[in-house]
């Protein structure tokens, strides 16, 4: 068996302890004879399966009693819809931090939905490098939105922003449980679970009880109603059973680990160690401003992207990307082309990436650098 590092966005890569523990329960979970794959969501065997991963999810967040634990299907995509059908109601209108491309699309979505939207702030003036400030928000809003760790961008905010009254909804997909978040402070916390929780399949939501509401914006479909999951315990309809299993192994290694604040240490320690190298290097540069770097997600350019645009600079600088992802797949260093956006490479460092893997890329950049 050869295993590679895999810096993917995501989906992404899982802990190694988690994939042999699904892989020996494949044929036979608990004695039950069955895969988890195959079972009924409503039978005895699986109930305690999801149970335990919204324990688990609790327990590892902090999450208070006022709280509800959902899981729902759509991706976080589909939240950027659910959202405003739930939370705009009053006034139909909400704040929006523009931080990128997720930004933008939950933005749009909300607008499409016939909510004001206000952008209280955006970084698109730098290319989205940072997080802008906009430590205190008032008006009118039925909630205001942020995107905590923008993937595509390698961005992460370092404060929370004070809302008052105003629930604070944050898209947190990239970055939940890569350290400890005071869920108290939000109105509402999403997540995609395939960058740092589970395989693809599954959705998390955090909603504060008082906004889960009987009457969302006219017209809004059942399964698009927060009530809906939250009254039948995320088993209104087939819930993605085996992602929700997966991801309870994966609670449960963060937990082996330390917690949210194990997690913290070794993300840390890893984001570091590249940033580092990055910061000093004369070849490569992150392209994340510091204050607002992301623990997760490190995007970075070579010497060659000088942001020229004549055809022969363009030319180099796409040679010296391609020969970087092809040279360092060759060497199981996977999935790391930069996303079209920011160009270059980006190094996806999730909680189930480990310090090893983080030291064989920078070793690899090493080389790379040397010989070009
Ligand atoms: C990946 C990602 C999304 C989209 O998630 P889907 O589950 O594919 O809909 C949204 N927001 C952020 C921050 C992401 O990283």
């Amino acid at each position: 068996m050869s295993r590679v590092y895999n810096f993917s966005a995501g989906p992404s890569c899982l802990p190694e302890e988690v994939l042999k523990a699904c892989a020996d329960e494949m044929m036979d979970c608990n004695g039950t004879g069955q895969s988890v794959m195959e079972m009924s969501h409503r039978s005895k065997a699986y109930e305690p399966i999801i149970e335990n991963t919204e324990k688990l999810v609790r327990e590892l967040m902090n999450v208070p009693e006022n709280y509800k634990v959902l899981f729902l299907q759509g991706g976080a995509s589909t939240q950027f819809a659910m959202i405003p059908l739930n939370l705009a109601l009053k006034n139909k209108k909400a704040a929006y931090i523009n931080t990128g491309v997720w930004s933008k699309k939950a933005i749009a979505e909300a607008k499409k939905l016939g909510v004001t939207v206000d952008v209280l702030a955006s970084s698109e003036d730098k290319g989205f490098n940072y997080i802008p400030k906009v430590e205190k928000i008032s008006g009118d809003y039925d909630y205001v939105h942020i995107t905590f760790n923008n993937t595509i961008m390698g961005t992460h905010y370092e404060y929370i922003p004070e809302t008052g009254d105003i629930p604070l909804v944050a898209d947190i997909s990239s970055c939940i449980l890569s350290e400890p978040l005071d869920v108290s402070k939000f109105g509402l916390l999403y997540a995609g679970a395939q960058k740092n929780l589970a395989p693809a399949g599954v959705t998390l939501v955090i909603i504060r009880e008082d906004l889960i509401t009987e009457t969302p914006l006219a017209g809004t479909p059942t399964m698009l109603t927060y009530k809906t999951h939250s009254d039948n315990g995320s088993m209104f309809n087939t819930p993605p059973c085996y992602t929700i299993y997966v991801m309870g192994k994966v609670l449960q290694w963060i937990k082996d680990n330390g917690g949210a604040e194990g997690m913290k240490k070794r993300n840390y320690e890893k984001a570091e160690y590249l940033y580092n190298y990055l910061d000093n290097s004369d070849f490569y540069h992150a392209t994340a401003q510091k204050g607002s770097r992301s623990i997760m997600n490190v995007p970075f350019l070579t010497k060659y992207s000088t942001g020229a645009t004549d055809e022969a600079s363009v030319a180099k600088e796409k040679e010296i990307n391609d020969k970087f992802v092809k040279e360092a797949t060759a060497a199981g260093l996977v999935n790391l082309k930069g996303h079209r956006l920011v160009g270059g490479m980006r190094a996806s460092i999730y909680n189930a990436m480990s310090l090893d893997g983080v030291k064989a890329l920078v070793k690899f950049m090493q080389d790379f650098a040397e010989k070009n």
